[in-house]
């Protein structure tokens, strides 16, 4: 598969990832090699990793898996890792790994001696079409989303769409709703082609799905503008993640799940604010309730999940300014939001 040139780098797909990889580190005179693991991709990964890679490196290092290990405490055992293991400027960090794994790993290797070079290989849905794409590099803050972070870009990104196989289905879905996503901002063609096909996970899909995002990215890399449509569905989705990523008693929340409901809860402020017509709106809440559980919110949930709003990373004086659509695959940006919708949309999401 032809491989996507970004801005400092590429993306490399299946045999040429492969042959890249190994390029890359023969002509790159690393003075050691380093791979970041979770306890998932140690075992489901790692094994055919290392005969992509065809070398042994100097080290490898396990992080916990999952959201709730995306903060600095984990950052400071990788930090302290690499300085026992003796990694100077010119050593190289691979992120063998989810989103969870490739935003932290990005990070140390950003902020390790000022910078030393990093490679993603993403191992889930998510994290090959979206995560791994575009150089945003970070950690949570207690519940808070990506507080702490930096945008710098990998030296490659090597996606190798075989790691999807020991993968959950619903970690699966879960990349599937940033999918979708890039279909209602910016193409209406693709939307409708994966809400009706049933291989979204393969390798076409997968590919269109990074060229989209690549291009956004390309043409605004620090998020000035044109990148700010990325983030369609996350300003609900983002404070709905940390809700419930903070409760003791609600279930876990994925990435994907809790953006899907943003994308229903975006799609009304849209039909409202932006003229998203009526039946596009119905489509789109169709279609994700389709294939996401209809999530459960009390009135003080709602409620919860509105305060944290404001400490939303996009506020900038103190105002929350949303991504919404016009029509499927024409997303405008810094739209502002009379705070009496919220609640309108929560009661259109939660209407049978
Ligand atoms: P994740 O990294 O937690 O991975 C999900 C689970 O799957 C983990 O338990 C992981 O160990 C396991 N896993 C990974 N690969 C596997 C495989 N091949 N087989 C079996 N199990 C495997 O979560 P995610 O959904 O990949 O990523 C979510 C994160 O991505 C969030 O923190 C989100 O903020 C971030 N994100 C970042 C960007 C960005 O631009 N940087 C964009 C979107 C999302």
């Amino acid at each position: 598969m032809e491989s996507i040139k970004s801005l400092a780098y590429e993306v490399h797909m299946e045999e040429l990832a492969e042959a890249s990889l190994r390029q890359h580190i023969a002509k790159s005179d690393y003075s050691s090699v380093f791979v970041l693991v979770d306890e998932n991709t140690t075992v489901h990964c790692l094994p055919r990793f290392m005969h992509k890679l065809g070398m042994t490196p100097n080290a490898i290092h396990e992080i916990k898996a999952g959201e709730v290990h995306k903060h600095i405490g984990t950052c400071s055992l990788v930090w302290e890792w690499l300085s026992e293991q003796g990694a100077d400027r010119k050593s190289l960090l691979i992120n063998l790994g989810g989103g969870v794994l490739t935003d932290l790993g990005g990070f140390v290797a950003s902020t390790f001696k000022r910078g030393i070079d990093f490679i993603n290989v993403p191992t889930t849905l998510l994290a090959m079409v979206d995560a791994s794409i575009g150089g945003k590099t970070g950690v949570d803050l207690g519940a808070l989303k990506n507080q702490i972070g930096v945008i710098n870009q990998p030296q490659m990104v090597l996606v190798f769409p075989e790691f999807l196989e020991t993968l959950e289905p619903r970690q699966i879905r879960s990349g599937f709703a940033e999918m979708l996503k890039h279909g209602l901002i910016i193409d209406a063609a693709y939307w409708n082609a994966l809400r009706t096909t049933e291989n979204f996970a393969d390798g076409k899909c997968i590919q269109q799905s990074i060229a989209i995002k690549n291009d956004v990215v390309c043409q605004d890399p620090t998020e000035k503008g044109l990148r700010k449509i990325l983030n369609f569905g996350h300003t609900l989705g983002h404070a709905i993640e940390s809700y419930f990523l903070e409760s003791k008693t609600k279930p876990t929340l994925l990435h994907g799940e809790a953006i899907a409901v943003g994308m229903i809860l975006e799609g009304y402020l849209s039909h409202e604010l932006k003229g998203l017509s009526k039946l596009s709106l119905q489509e789109i809440k169709d279609t994700f309730l389709t294939h996401f559980d209809r999530v459960d919110f009390t009135q003080a949930d709602i409620e919860a999940i509105l305060r944290l709003l404001i400490y939303d990373k996009k506020n900038s004086h103190g105002e929350v300014n949303f991504v919404l659509l016009q029509a499927i695959g024409n997303a405008v940006t810094d739209v502002k939001v009379p705070e009496n919708l919220f609640e309108k949309a929560f009661a259109y999401y939660k209407e049978v």
